[in-house]
């Protein structure tokens, strides 16, 4: 079985190759390591491997992970990409560098309230509903413009740009849809003044059509780690 240094690698030559297919500078896409449900040494693993980007689904299992890890709490960047529901905003305040998932105006505003003023601003994606499926969670397409110009204003915290999760589909021209529509939300909004460079999109099925459309952030888990 392939190790997990060996697994990075792989996924940095595909991230290289597609990076080279789109003619884009491979450094202009960051690799984020999705460490849901893996343990604290496979993480510490990844980190030896030279990853320093590690994103959590669940707030609690973030929380744990990153007290098991607190001697690399300097040099590691936490993103949350999982959901998050108000009564949790405090702690994930306190605790995360970044987080993908806001899709209420409410939830950002809590967050700029509640991160300690010692900390850089909390970094912030909206999640969009890219796919339109009426059970997914992330704003509508409709709602970005104005919930971006709100949370673009607060105080503690920095909109950075937009994230999805499309509708998987196997077929690369199909899964570069989705894409190309939240690449050209970004670009709408950069135009309407919003100082925004971040679109967080590609999994380990989609990250060569995600870069195709220019994704600036992939996250991947199941081809580091394994199935879960
Ligand atoms: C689990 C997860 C990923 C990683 O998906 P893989 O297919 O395992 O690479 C990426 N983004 C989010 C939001 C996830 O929940």
């Amino acid at each position: 079985m392939a190790t997990i240094v060996q697994n990075i690698q792989e996924v940095h030559r595909r991230m290289a190759r597609a990076c080279a297919t789109a003619d884009r500078p491979v450094q202009s896409v960051t690799l984020l390591v999705v460490s849901k449900t893996q343990s604290a040494d496979r993480v510490r693993a990844a980190f030896e491997a030279g990853e320093r980007c590690f994103g959590e689904n669940y707030v609690q299992e973030g929380i744990d992970k990153i007290a098991a890890l607190a001697d690399l709490r300097e040099q590691i960047q936490w993103h949350l990409i999982g959901p998050l529901q108000s009564n949790k905003t405090r702690i994930v305040a306190e605790s995360f560098d970044w987080v993908h998932t806001i899709d209420r105006l409410k939830i950002a505003q809590r967050l700029s309230e509640q991160r300690p003023p010692h900390l850089p601003p909390l970094q912030l994606c909206l999640q969009v509903n890219i796919s339109g499926e009426a059970s997914k969670s992330g704003l509508a397409v409709d709602e970005v413009p104005g919930i971006a110009r709100a949370v673009a204003v607060l105080p503690r915290v920095e909109l950075r740009g937009l994230m999805a999760i499309p509708e998987p589909a196997t077929d690369p021209a199909a899964q570069r849809v989705p894409h190309r529509r939240l690449r050209e939300l970004l670009t709408n909004l950069q135009r309407a003044g919003l100082d925004l460079d971040t679109l967080s999109m590609g999994m380990t099925n989609d990250l060569e059509a995600a870069i195709a459309e220019g994704a600036s952030l992939v996250r991947v888990g199941t081809a580091i780690f394994g199935a879960r």
